[in-house]
């Protein structure tokens, strides 16, 4: 999976050794429903080595074919982009299969090129997972339906037998605990007592999820994400959440049971139903900030496909949204590839001839990631539906 802290490191790279060889290939199956990712790719190919002078080429031509073998052996494993670094001077062969497009690049440097990844990195939420228990906690990360673990905290010689009371008492603020164990309450009631070998083992425990917070709150500082969820029994999570600091606690989306030893798939399996909702949430916001953008006078958003496919041509799309299943007619120029929504003969921008062709929402996406546009491709909305299904916002 992608990591900020792996992709500082290859872009701290240099060609002491030689040059590398960055590709970016869309190979997402929503916008090559024709399979064209492989003329694509090999047209990128042949263009680079054209431009490339003799020596600058044999110097980088074993990595093109280490990288055209893997593209063409590897397709079962392809998702939605393709990423390869490669660098055999340097010893450097990076893959990503990602579950977001790219776009088409192929970029020999003495550098590696990792900027559209950390483009990936900050546009696509990522979600830290807390997974808390006495003794031990774990951190994983889930990004676009994957999860990896990154880490594990585990605190020995906390004496064994304790009563719940300890996750009570845990899970209970300064102040509360002040009440309880004081008595003063607001009710005038005596609250929790704590015996010296109780508050022992709880002492024990707090430090224990103190580490296991530091832990969490520099990771996800240090990886920039925006989202926590926190696991464990219902005790220790809830414990867990009542010592957070507040910039975590901001963060926090939603708590899940899951078992100290689960697997990763397991993990994975608790907690999406809550990135799901959290993600909806997110879509739900989206359009409707699409549609009031769009209906505003002044507002940098447009709807329905005419619209959209002229303000990809303008090149003026920051994020292309559409339906799942949204489907279009339209026509496209076969000598300049002029795009329309309505029916035109012949093409208004060169004379040329027209096709008409029944997969215009394909090249509205392929256009928009060739921009550099992010594209959100939205399950089933109602509300986008009535607007025409497809939109976009504009950078201007
Ligand atoms: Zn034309």
């Amino acid at each position: 999976m992608l990591d900020r802290a792996e992709l500082k490191e290859i872009a701290l790279m240099n060609g002491k050794g030689g040059a590398y060889a960055s590709l970016y290939l869309n190979v997402d199956p929503v916008l090559n429903k024709r399979g064209d990712y492989g003329i694509h790719f090999r047209n990128m190919i042949k263009n680079t080595i054209e431009s490339l002078d003799k020596a600058a080429y044999k110097k980088v031509k074993e990595d093109i074919e280490r990288i055209e073998d893997y593209v063409s052996s590897s397709k079962r494993l392809l998702r939605k982009g393709l990423v390869i670094i490669s660098s055999i001077p340097n010893d450097v062969w990076k893959v990503y299969h990602l579950n977001v497009p790219v776009r088409n690049e192929f970029i020999i440097d003495q550098t590696p090129y990792t900027e559209p990844l950390m483009d990936v990195l900050d546009n696509y939420e990522r979600y830290a997972v807390l997974l808390a228990e006495k003794e031990d906690a774990r951190i994983f990360v889930i990004h676009l339906g994957e999860i990896v673990e990154y880490g594990e905290i585990h605190t020995g010689g906390i004496p064994g037998k304790h009563k719940q009371d300890v996750w009570f008492a845990l899970s209970q603020s300064a102040a509360e605990r002040h009440m309880a164990n004081t008595g003063k309450g607001r009710l005038g009631v005596t609250g929790l007592r704590t015996d010296r070998y109780q508050r022992h083992i709880e002492f024990h425990i707090r430090i224990h999820l103190e580490d296991a917070i530091k832990g969490l709150d520099s990771f996800v500082e240090r990886e920039r994400i925006s989202r926590v969820i926190i696991g464990g029994s219902d005790e220790a999570a809830a414990a867990a959440k009542a010592m957070l600091p507040h910039t975590i606690r901001g963060k926090v989306i939603g708590m899940a049971k899951v078992e100290m030893f689960a697997g990763v798939n397991e993990v994975l399996a608790t907690t999406m139903p809550i990135v799901e909702a959290y993600g909806k949430k997110q879509e739900e916001e989206t359009i409707e900030a699409l549609i009031t953008q769009a209906l505003s006078s002044g507002g940098k958003a447009v709807l329905g496909l005419a619209d959209v496919i002229d303000a990809l041509q303008e090149r003026s799309v920051m994020k292309l949204v559409m339906l799942k299943d949204y489907r279009a007619v339209g026509c496209i120029c076969g000598a300049c590839g002029f795009l329309s929504a309505q029916k035109v003969e012949p093409c208004p921008a060169c004379g040329g001839i027209v096709e008409h062709v029944d997969y215009m929402a394909d090249l509205a996406g392929e256009l928009a990631v060739q921009q550099g546009a992010a594209v959100e491709v939205v399950g089933d909305s109602k509300r986008l539906a009535e607007y025409g299904g497809i939109g976009a916002f504009l950078r201007f």
